[in-house]
């Protein structure tokens, strides 16, 4: 009997294509995804579990293999150009990646991955072909939906091919089980991608409790160069038109044009991605065209350690994206604490609890985000009470839960697996049906 028979998971393959877990996030593809997949995986490393997360080869200079951390190995696979290959192109090389995955596990004893686990829907191809040659189970987390992004574009934003969202609903069909960020997005699953909510689990991601802490505003503003004085307000992610840093901008030009006395100050951190990479000097035009140009500093993609020095250095941490699947700035911001001012889509509902510590606003409009961030700026102490909620409510998230979490999704997968397996042999897995991609623009 297998140890995935026996319901004791030893060693876990997880997939993530598109980008390197050991990437630093906050530019080009690299985001939140990559701190889930690095996080979760040392967590579950620390409870026994190892794990080996395959991703694309994006230098020459890439080792084969990396040790991450003591359980953590990162296997850098060859599959197309190393460098200069777009996101969009990268269904053209999963052919190649399926191939090295496949051919690195031929190297071991059978039965040496006990799980699969893909992170988004590229992955999710791989994953299921990988589960179908190991006979082990395929957990898939989409991280974002075609479906829900495409729904919530920003102006000018290119909408998700429609290719995507058959591919996404492919995986839907094929995992054994499905982990999401929020119950709505399990929801979405179920809606729009026709999924069983049955093989459905929430597990809610985390924040580096150890590292994000509150910390001395003070010395943390002295260690960046920032005005002791000033009130800053910080937006921290990949530059893109669905992270709106442009709301934030637009409604600071409101505010300082009708308080020009007020001491504002916006800090943006991160690097373009995306459909903000053509243009990756767009939000310094536009904060000259709006006459903010003075009064926004911008930084490039930061380390942890010193992005927990942005985190506690600003009054408020501002997160407007028009969709996110949940919003892991606004955790670690709170963690640091400090207040958020996010939108209210996605799991920014969940990330933030609106009213204590920080404010939920909804759409994107000038005047409202003027208002929710002038109302708290101008309110030092409930700003002050904010900021004394903000790492209680985001104690409640970290990574270890989640890495429990996760490792109830795997006992599932794994306990349901032979049953699948038996049902399968019985029915045949197709043809399924594709449902209505009513919600796709193309
Ligand atoms: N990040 C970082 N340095 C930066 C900007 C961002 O390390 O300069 C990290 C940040 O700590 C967070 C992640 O990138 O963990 C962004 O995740 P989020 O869920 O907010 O957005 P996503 O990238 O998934 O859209």
């Amino acid at each position: 009997m297998t140890p995935a028979q026996n319901n004791r998971l030893r060693r876990v393959a997880v997939i993530s294509v598109h980008t390197s877990p050991l990437a630093q996030p906050g530019t080009g593809d690299a985001g939140g995804m990559n701190v889930y997949v690095l996080q979760s995986a040392l967590q579950l490393a620390r409870r026994g579990v190892e794990v080996e997360i395959f991703t694309r080869a994006t230098s020459s200079s890439d080792e084969p293999v990396v040790e991450a951390a003591p359980g953590v190995l990162v296997r850098n696979v060859v599959a197309g150009p190393f460098e200069g290959l777009d996101k969009h192109d990268l269904p053209t090389q999963l052919c190649a990646f399926t191939a090295g995955v496949l051919r690195e596990e031929a190297h071991h004893e059978p039965g040496h991955y006990d799980l699969v686990h893909s992170h988004y829907w590229l992955s999710g191809q791989v994953g299921w072909l990988a589960r179908d040659r190991w006979g082990v189970p395929l957990v898939h987390t989409a991280h974002t939906l075609a479906a829900v992004k495409n729904a919530a574009l920003a102006e000018g934003d290119t909408p998700e091919p429609v290719a995507r969202q058959i591919g996404e609903q492919q995986v839907v069909a094929e995992a054994d089980r499905l982990v999401t960020n929020t119950a709505d997005e399990a929801g979405q699953l179920v809606d729009i991608y026709g999924a069983d909510p049955n093989r459905i689990d929430v597990v809610a991601p985390g924040a580096d409790l150890t590292r994000y802490r509150p910390g001395d505003r003070a010395a943390a503003r002295a260690e960046l160069g920032l005005d002791p004085h000033e009130l800053i307000v910080t937006f921290v992610g990949r530059i893109q038109p669905l992270k709106a840093p442009d709301v934030l901008l637009r409604a600071a030009a409101a505010l300082s044009e009708r308080d020009p006395e007020l001491p504002l100050r916006v800090v943006v951190v991160g690097g373009p991605s995306g459909t903000g990479l053509e243009r990756p000097d767009s939000l310094i035009e536009l904060a000259a065209t709006l006459g903010i140009a003075a009064r926004v500093t911008f930084l490039p993609p930061q380390p942890p350690d010193r992005l927990a020095q942005v985190y506690r250095a600003s009054d408020v941490v501002a997160v407007p994206s028009y969709s996110e699947s949940f919003g892991l700035v606004a955790l670690e911001a709170q963690a640091c604490g400090t207040p958020v001012v996010a939108a209210d889509v996605g799991g920014l509902g969940v990330a933030v609890s609106g009213g204590e510590t920080g404010l939920l606003v909804p759409g994107h409009r000038t005047d409202d985000w003027a208002a929710a961030l002038g109302s708290l700026l101008r309110d030092p102490d409930r700003l002050a009470e904010m900021a004394r909620n903000a790492p209680k409510h985001a104690a409640n998230f970290s990574w270890e839960h989640t890495a429990d979490g996760l490792l109830e999704s795997y006992r599932r997968a794994v306990a349901g697996y032979r049953v699948n397996t038996e049902l399968t042999a019985r029915r045949g897995r197709g043809p399924w049906k594709l449902r209505r991609l009513g919600s796709v623009r193309a």
